[in-house]
């Protein structure tokens, strides 16, 4: 269990401290219904100091550091704080179960914090794809590859022209989409045992999924066991030390609690790699071609209206770069 800590001491100006209070009761002590005042008071009071406990020291999964996480917002009913040494973002939730949010719901428009359409968007995520395949060829041309959550296999088509290809993913739906497709997809979770079956790799991608995982770093530690030495991780997620991030704060489109539940930043992703034997061979913020749809049903649920679905905006992408984004490559040395 996280150790929890409180620190009123902190608080240099004292405006929340216990004299203030005590001011405050002495104030309305002259008033006649003063019983009542006093207790809407001292619930104001409370709920300022109350948000000043809320750090929480914890170690943190990136930099492994028994480090002071800064209680920065709430957001969904999650309080979302920050490991002061590396910059990684985490979600507490209350009861999360993975398995019966990740269904065919979340990626046909009826999740707010899902996708539009993804099937319907199959042409434009294929040609994104195809461009993510491109970049990973750079690092390596061919070989055995797995798409950790690889949703409806768009990716794996993509990559079968160059690899041998297979993928997991937990929305059963998607994954026997997949197998209808002729993909080889296990669904499940990337556990040892899913693992075991499939044997070791030379690539392995999480394309916007790490973010989701319940323990990102034991998840990549058994993939690190599953990749062959000299092989690469290639992972996409959002940046959490970026400007779009830090100013927009709790409306930053990626901040989805519980759907998302880790916000790295770069140096959360390094201390990370690092620390499990990885390099970090290649990190940038790629400009993407989002469907319409996509981008729509964003806004729409930023501005806090109900999202609905565009047909015509499916077919159309736009390239988009808010630098909030970032492509990551890890290499296991070859010994
Ligand atoms: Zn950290």
């Amino acid at each position: 269990m996280p150790e929890e800590r409180t620190q009123h001491s902190e608080d240099s100006k004292g405006r929340t401290g216990p004299e203030d209070l005590r001011g405050s009761v002495a104030t309305f002590d002259r008033v006649e219904e003063g019983a009542t005042a006093i207790a809407t008071l001292s619930t104001k009071n409370h709920e300022v100091f109350e948000s000043r406990v809320r750090d929480r020291s914890h170690v943190c999964l990136a930099c492994g550091q028994a480090s002071v996480h800064r209680f920065l917002y709430r957001k969904n009913g999650c309080d979302i704080l920050r490991c002061e040494q590396c910059g990684l973002g985490r979600a507490e939730t209350m009861g999360f179960d993975p398995e019966s949010y990740y269904t065919s719901d979340y990626f046909s428009g009826k999740r707010p914090d899902g996708y539009a359409d993804y099937i319907g968007t199959e042409n434009i995520l294929r040609r994104e794809f195809a461009g993510t395949v491109e970049f990973i060829r750079k690092f390596r041309a061919s070989g055995r590859l797995l798409d950790v959550g690889c949703a409806y296999g768009f990716f794996l088509q993509e990559a079968k022209r160059f690899f041998d290809v297979s993928g997991i993913e937990l929305a059963e739906d998607a994954a026997e989409h997949c197998r209808r497709s002729g993909l080889n997809v296990f669904t499940g979770q990337a556990d040892e045992t899913l693992l075991g079956r499939l044997g070791t790799t030379d690539v392995i991608v999480l394309l916007d999924v790490i973010e989701h995982l319940p323990s990102p770093r034991d998840t990549i530690a058994l993939l690190v066991n599953h990749l062959d030495p000299g092989g690469i991780i290639v992972i996409t997620t959002g940046d959490f030390g970026s400007l779009y991030s830090r100013v927009a704060g709790a409306h930053w489109r990626l901040m989805t609690p519980p759907q998302h539940l880790w916000f790295f930043s770069q140096a959360s992703m390094q201390a990370m790699a690092t620390s499990l034997g990885l390099e970090v061979e290649h990190l940038d913020h790629p400009w993407k071609v989002v469907p319409l749809s996509l981008i729509s049903f964003q806004l729409t649920r930023m501005s806090g209206l109900r999202p609905k679905r565009i047909a015509i905006s499916n077919r159309l992408g736009l390239p988009v770069n808010l630098f909030d984004a970032m492509r990551v490559v890890l290499r296991k040395p070859s010994r």
